[in-house]
């Protein structure tokens, strides 16, 4: 059976905390899209890790952790994130790597801070990792796949001069920077080959297998349905799809197998990067959300950076839910929202004078306010609670309310980042 665990929201939402717990079950792990960009904080009895391009089903020893084809694979953070694990004690995970993984290359890091420079005050706000030069190349068709690193040495130097002549035309003519260095590439690549060997394998045949078999595989998503590159705020998104209907070719397993599609969903809103934010706070109020928010306060998991925080947004949340095809919605980080003696909740957007609750393209979306309606808070700890009768009568209103609003069943409640932080409703 395939479960997806994807986000609803802008990213950061918990989905790793959501997988590492849910782990516990499965056999399979895989990572389908999108690279070492974005990250997934877990905190378990091993310590507190950050993740960028390893499942989150790392921290068990029954399970196999599979880097899909959709991936955009850094190799050298890979092996050092496999490395920081084992350091810290925790068993050396069985990872397999799909061979139609496409590597990302030094030159797409080395793109993606020169056009951000070059933006200056209209960069996109990247984290710099390379995934849009890399995506833009893998359509682009001048992509290198884990496979190629297997060429012939003639055939993969042919190759790397090819895309060379292309990269180095805009390395050199509109950034003033130098061109690549061919020879030196050609060691890098042959330095990612003798790391990835041991474990490259077609994993789509594996999983068809394993699916066949029985197994129980989880599919887990980066970022939220609001950075997907098509249904998402366009410019401001990431570049490879965010939703769980991707799983199915970044995993390469047929869609129908997918038979659960649980969406983490936040109890307030959080962003990062540029690119319109409807609900969001600023001054006092946004600092004290982003310091008590999340584990350790709202800051990113790769970039340390703060992360912009509001209210909870229904609008954006009913679409992204919706574009997920939600089956279950496991609403997180609920504990946070303990100090509040109100809450207000985004309930609709005011785009020129018209109340909607229909989330908009990204043009009508930078004209929207937020039209709020402000429920009672509960002001008490609610860590430590497993049954979802005993949470305080305000908090489940504040539940029941979104629950209501969204239209798609909450079905799990985090309060806290623990594994064992969870209700089931
Ligand atoms: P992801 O990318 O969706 O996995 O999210 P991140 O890992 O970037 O951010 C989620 C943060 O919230 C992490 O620091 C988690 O440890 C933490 N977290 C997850 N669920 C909860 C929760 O229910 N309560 C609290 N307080 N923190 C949580």
């Amino acid at each position: 059976m395939v479960k997806a665990i994807v986000g609803a929201n802008w990213g950061d939402e918990g989905k790793g905390k959501i997988t590492d717990m849910l782990a516990k079950e499965a056999d399979i792990i895989v990572r389908f899209q999108d690279g070492a960009n974005a990250g997934h904080t877990i905190v378990n009895n091993y310590g507190k890790f950050a993740l960028h391009t390893l499942p989150s089903g790392v921290f068990y020893d029954h399970t196999t952790n599979v880097i899909g084809n959709g991936v955009a694979l850094n190799i050298p953070v890979l092996f050092k994130e496999v490395k920081s694990l084992t350091d810290q004690g925790v068993p050396a995970p069985k990872l397999l790597i799909s061979n139609r993984a496409q590597i990302v290359m030094p030159y797409h890091i080395e793109f993606d801070a020169l056009e951000e420079a070059r933006l200056s005050g209209k960069a996109f706000g990247s984290t710099k990792s390379g995934i849009a030069p890399f995506y833009s190349d893998k359509y682009a068709k001048i992509g290198f796949q884990v496979s190629e690193l297997f060429l012939p040495e003639a055939e993969l130097k042919d190759k790397i001069h090819r895309v060379a002549e292309i990269k180095n035309c805009m390395l050199v003519h509109l950034y003033n920077s130098a061109p690549i260095n061919e020879a030196a590439l050609y060691d890098t690549l042959m330095e990612y080959k003798e790391m990835v060997e041991p474990y490259v394998c077609d994993t789509s045949a594996f999983l068809y297998k394993a699916v066949k078999e029985g197994k129980n595989v989880l599919l887990e998503g980066q970022l939220g349905s609001l950075k997907d590159p098509d249904h998402g705020i366009y410019p401001m998104v990431t570049s490879s799809s965010t939703l769980a209907g991707y799983g199915a070719i970044g995993a390469g397993i047929p869609p129908y197998e997918i038979k659960q599609i649980v969406t983490v969903c936040k109890a307030y809103s959080s962003a990062v990067g540029a690119g319109a934010f409807v609900s969001e706070l600023f001054g006092d109020e946004a600092e004290e959300l982003r310091r008590r928010g999340g584990d350790g306060g709202e800051y990113g998991a790769t970039t340390g950076r703060p992360r912009r925080v509001g209210w909870f947004d229904c609008v954006a949340s009913k679409y992204g839910l919706r574009l997920q095809g939600a089956t279950d919605v496991a609403f997180t980080v609920l504990d946070v929202l303990g100090y509040l003696d109100e809450i207000p909740v985004c309930v609709g957007y005011e785009i020129d004078g018209k109340v909607t609750t229909d989330f908009p393209v990204t043009a009508e979306l930078e004209k929207a306010k937020p039209v709020l309606e402000v429920l009672p808070g509960w002001k008490e700890e609610i860590r430590g609670i497993h049954n979802y009768k005993e949470l305080p009568e305000n908090c489940r209103r504040y539940i029941e309310f979104i629950e209501e609003r969204i239209g798609f069943p909450i079905t799990m409640v985090s309060n806290g980042p623990g594994r064992e932080d969870i209700i089931y409703k």
